[in-house]
């Protein structure tokens, strides 16, 4: 079976569309897809954005969806609403696990990933939605900033006040808050878990680490794990990636 990717295209290949595919092929996943929304940008960060026409993303994912059966889905930036609300309208066609990393802004560049209100998107892609993977500042912003996550504690918080609005799991992944250790954590309809590891040095500078989360975990659910163990192995994968980042251009090295 095929895995579904759907995420914006950084011409530089460290994060989106080019990194999941890559990494999806490399875990042993066959990837089809769509692309989102065009970016410009280099190793040094993202300086536009342009989503592509809702109506042919829409149109490019229900002829392949009607047509190719796959196992998981993996959704990264998404662009606009229109866009978002064409994929949700698309996923209707399947029953696969999704997993969304509901990217707004990128780690570099000031230029926004998601241009809109990113509670309105988790309403529109809530049916479809087995897990979200937001960073603690996109965690922020689904709880419409009505809280400051500082840490574990906080980021438990967030998870549950996520997962019971939208009613999908919800992986609030720490990498960005400082501490020896990273810390997940995972909301699901009735618990909570927190996943630790050793922080490696410089990961938090590395591009493209949402987008692998999300991708190695939509691998992982396509082979049949559960999604705690997908989260958990999905997590292991990316550690063993960020020991060896790749520099391709002057600026951030990148997962893959
Ligand atoms: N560009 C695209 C197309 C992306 O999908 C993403 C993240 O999902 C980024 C840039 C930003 O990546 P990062 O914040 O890891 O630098």
């Amino acid at each position: 079976m095929s895995i579904l990717i759907v995420s914006g295209f950084d011409p530089s290949g460290g994060a989106g569309f080019i990194s999941d595919v890559r990494l999806a092929q490399t875990l042993g996943q066959r990837a089809v897809g769509a692309i989102s929304a065009l970016t410009v940008q280099d190793t040094r960060g993202v300086r536009q954005v342009q989503p592509v026409p809702a109506e042919v993303l829409r149109e490019q994912l229900v002829t392949l969806l009607s047509d190719v059966e796959v196992g998981a889905a993996k959704l990264g930036m998404l662009g606009d609403e229109a866009a978002a609300e064409a994929i949700a309208d698309a996923l209707a066609l399947t029953r696969a696990p999704v997993v969304w990393d509901p990217v707004i802004s990128p780690s570099q560049g000031s230029a926004p990933l998601y241009l809109g209100d990113p509670g309105k998107a988790a309403q529109l892609l809530s049916p479809h939605v087995a897990v979200a993977t937001p960073n603690v500042r996109e965690a922020e912003a689904l709880c419409g900033h009505r809280m400051q996550i500082a840490d574990a504690e906080g980021m438990e918080r967030a998870a549950r006040e996520i997962a019971q609005q939208y009613g999908f799991a919800v992986l609030v992944t720490g990498g960005h808050l400082d501490g020896d250790e990273v810390v997940d954590v995972l909301a699901t309809g009735n618990e909570l878990l927190r996943f630790a590891a050793p922080r490696l040095p410089g990961a938090s500078d590395v591009h493209g680490t949402g987008c692998a989360l999300s991708t190695a975990i939509a691998c992982e659910l396509a082979g049949g794990a559960d999604l705690s163990s997908a989260c958990e192995r999905a997590a292991s994968a990316l550690r063993d990636r960020l020991r060896e980042p790749v520099r391709a251009g002057r600026g951030a090295s990148s997962v893959m």
